[in-house]
């Protein structure tokens, strides 16, 4: 690992990333030297925007924050760790609901990495209702999200709202 700097991912879906993902991600970069927030491939679920478009919408909206970057990982968290030499899991809770879930993984991810160190960010209180579901069924039915996600977010999602129609 490497001890010198302290290295964070936030590891995620982020189909689309919200305001409350942004705010986790701010708030780990005033705590970690290096934040990597990293977009999870998973080719079982069919995403609504694609890693590249997503990873376009995370630079976007984190262009301002010098010790943030943006990548991908298709494996297990731990190994994308291991190969970044990064120390720390940063993940965001909202409800008590998350918590199970969230301590569960956290718990297997230390057995399957003993150095792998998850910081829970509790959400603020005005983004504890957002999610990316959420979001994304409110502009399907072409609802306004402007408030709910980063500008570069709610223009996509207006392009294709108006392409599908
Ligand atoms: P996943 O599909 O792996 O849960 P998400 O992109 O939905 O990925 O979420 C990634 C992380 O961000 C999780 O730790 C989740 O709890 C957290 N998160 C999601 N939405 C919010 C929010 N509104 N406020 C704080 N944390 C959040």
């Amino acid at each position: 690992m490497n001890t010198s700097s302290r290295v964070a991912v936030y590891g995620g879906s982020f189909d689309p990333i919200t305001n409350g993902h942004l705010d986790i991600v701010e708030r780990g970069a005033r705590i970690f030297d290096q934040v990597i927030v990293a977009v999870l491939v998973n080719l079982q679920k069919k995403p609504f925007f694609t890693v590249e478009e997503r990873m376009a919408f995370i630079a976007q909206a984190t262009a301002h924050l010098d010790n943030v970057t943006v990548d991908f990982f298709p494996g297990l968290l731990v190994h994308y760790l291991q190969k970044k030499q990064a120390g720390f899991i940063i993940r965001g809770l909202r409800a008590v609901s998350d918590y199970e879930n969230e301590l569960q993984l956290a718990s297997m991810n230390r057995e399957l990495d003993a150095q792998a160190e998850t910081i829970f960010i509790p959400t603020r209180h005005e983004y504890s209702y957002l999610s990316s579901s959420i979001i994304k069924e409110i502009a399907r039915h072409k609802g306004d999200v402007s408030h709910f996600v980063p500008a570069v977010v709610n223009k996509a999602f207006m392009q294709r709202v108006a392409n599908d129609s």
